[in-house]
């Protein structure tokens, strides 16, 4: 997808790989990382990176990886994981496979400026969406909508590149907080 002359603060921050959260903005992780193992463990080698074959990942000023979805998506191939040899990415289960369910910290949220909002008709994002986690809503007025089931959303990242109105974000979400312990995000806890 060409990238449009006078790119958005949104999109220009989804370049760097980084995006608002709490009033700071954090860099997206590759999946199975977080940013307490990327912190902790990366080495910046580089093999994760090499290994990608969506190449969506690329190097913080750490030489650190992080996702840039504004070309393409995540496909879970696991390709990133099995390539690095420090402690960043949860282990494979028996079956040598990471769930897509735990890959991501983040799922997605969709803004005004979609298209549906203001009448007009526009359906990429849910086209992009294999989890169906995007649908087209007839019950949304006046002319029908996209509705998020944000439980369905895997994170990959699909959705975001189509979008010709950068409508669509990542959005990092809060697990509830255990007994005695302070919110803490998605799988964050891990690391
Ligand atoms: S799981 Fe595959 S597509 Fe996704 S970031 Fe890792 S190597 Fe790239
Ligand atoms: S392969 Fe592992 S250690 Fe190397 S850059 Fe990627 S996350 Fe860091
Ligand atoms: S990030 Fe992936 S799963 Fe989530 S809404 Fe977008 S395309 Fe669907």
């Amino acid at each position: 997808m060409a990238r449009a002359e006078g790119t958005d603060l949104g999109r220009r921050s989804l370049l760097m790989g980084r995006v608002a959260e709490a009033g700071r903005s954090r860099a997206v992780r590759p999946p199975w990382a977080t940013e307490a193992s990327v912190s902790a463990g990366c080495t910046s080698c580089g093999a994760c990176m090499e290994a990608c074959p969506e190449a969506i990942l690329l190097a913080d000023p750490d030489g650190q990886p992080f996702v840039d979805f504004s070309e393409t998506a995540c496909t879970f191939c696991g390709a990133c994981a099995v390539a690095c040899e420090a402690d960043v990415f949860a282990p494979a289960g028996p079956d040598g496979t990471r769930p897509q369910s735990e890959a991501f910290a983040h799922v997605v949220t969709l803004s005004n400026a979609c298209l549906m909002t203001s009448g007009v008709e526009c359906r990429l994002c849910a086209d992009h969406c294999d989890a169906r986690a995007l649908r087209f809503d007839y019950a949304i007025r006046p002319a029908g909508g996209i509705r998020l089931e944000a439980e369905a959303c895997t994170g990959c990242g699909a959705c975001i590149a189509p979008c010709p109105t950068s409508a669509i974000e990542v959005r990092f979400q809060h697990v509830p907080a255990r007994a005695g312990q302070p919110d803490t995000l998605k799988h964050e806890a891990r690391a």
